[in-house]
């Protein structure tokens, strides 16, 4: 039987090559290659400083800190994530406060709205599978209570929302490399910024607060003395990450319009039926990080049900995105999120990888829609 995986990463002789030169240049760690992928990146998205780090979550826990978060504060942002998103505001000492998310998957601003009290310090929004929440909406509501905004773009990269890519509209923006992403650098993450003091602290903070890097001391004439100004972190990214990042960059207008191409199948074969309801993306350009169904109340199969079916065929799948709210993790509180919980247990993530042949890309909607 031939299987379909859900994902699958791009990765090639060109990131082999680009990790095995690093190897044998001994700069391994932090240093010219993330220098370099941090200028490719801020080319990319349009912003104007990126700080590379191990991972996203990472990333979202320095920006939380710049961002002035700490103990005894609360930060708005959605349940239905990947638990990433909530873990990272208790790193600070802070209190996650749930909101609801709408039918695009993405919070909902009436729901925020309702939920600001006065240890409210700020929202953190996700592009949800990649498809943009509405920035603009929300750093207006930061505005207008003092409040910062941090966007979790973990899913986003070349995702786009009024014309522009994700990682140039607000202050605090973090991206993930991890294999299930868009693109990969094994594990990585970036924090893309407008703001210099930010940019300046974020760099400390990746390296355990220290006041210059390696590769300035490496190639200074002169003896320097490091000194550590603030608790710090080690979230460095390595260079034989950067040097895979450099080549998957080179290849993300390509993979997305492919992916937008698959997706645009599924589309158009789903898109007329009562039994599921596609994602819309709007006025947005949405990367297709995952491709996501709902079922609806006139499904005559349930969701697990369904990818049981697919299972058998060789097609796998995935649930919903996860809710945090009923994790053990976290529910020592008590949440009413029935919005959430539905979308979460009602949809289901269909295979979308490169390259995906048009045989495969049949065969799933055929699969599904024998079921629907
Ligand atoms: C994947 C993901 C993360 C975590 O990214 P890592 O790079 O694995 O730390 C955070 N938030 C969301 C929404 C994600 O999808």
């Amino acid at each position: 039987m031939r299987k379909i995986p859900i994902a699958k990463p791009l990765l090639g002789e060109l990131e082999a090559k680009a990790a095995h030169d690093v190897i044998l240049t001994g700069w391994v760690t932090q240093g010219p290659k993330v220098q370099e992928f941090e200028k490719d990146f801020c080319e990319y998205t349009g912003a104007k400083y990126a700080v590379a780090v191990s991972n996203c979550t990472t990333g979202l826990h320095l920006s939380l800190l710049v961002a002035g978060i700490s103990c005894g504060d609360e930060v708005i942002c959605p349940s239905m994530s990947y638990i990433a998103t909530a873990n990272c505001i208790r790193y600070t000492g802070a209190e996650p406060v749930f909101a609801e998310v709408g039918n695009d998957f993405n919070i909902d601003i009436e729901d925020v709205r309702k939920k600001i009290t006065s240890k409210t310090k700020a929202i953190l929004i996700v592009h949800q599978i990649g498809n943009p929440a509405d920035i603009a909406a929300y750093q207006e509501l930061c505005n207008a209570h003092n409040l910062k905004l941090i966007e979790d773009g973990a899913c986003a990269i070349g995702s786009e929302y009024k014309g522009k890519k994700i990682g140039s509209h607000s202050e605090l923006v973090c991206f993930s490399f991890h294999p299930r992403k868009v693109i990969t650098t094994g594990d990585g993450g970036m924090i893309t910024t407008n703001n210099k003091s930010y940019y300046t602290r974020l760099k400390h903070l990746r390296q355990h607060g220290m006041s210059i890097n390696d590769q300035v001391r490496h190639t200074s004439k002169t003896v320097i003395i490091e000194e550590y100004l603030e608790l710090g972190y080690n979230y460095r990214m390595t260079d034989i990450q950067a040097a895979v990042g450099i080549e998957q960059l080179k290849r993300l207008k390509d993979i997305i319009r492919e992916r937008r191409r698959i997706a645009e199948m599924y589309n158009e074969a789903f898109k007329n039926s009562d039994s599921v309801e596609i994602l819309d993306e709007g006025d947005k350009k949405y990367n297709y990080q995952s491709y996501s169904l709902l079922l609806t109340a006139k499904c005559p199969i349930s969701r697990n049900g369904l990818m049981q079916e697919l299972l058998d065929m060789g097609i796998s799948t995935r649930r919903g995105i996860m809710t945090a709210h009923r994790e053990k993790a976290y529910n020592a509180k008590t949440y009413s999120l029935p919005q959430s919980e539905f979308y979460s247990d009602h949809s289901i993530l269909l295979p979308l990888y490169i390259p995906m042949d048009d045989a495969d890309i049949a065969s799933v909607i055929q699969s599904v829609k024998q079921f629907i």
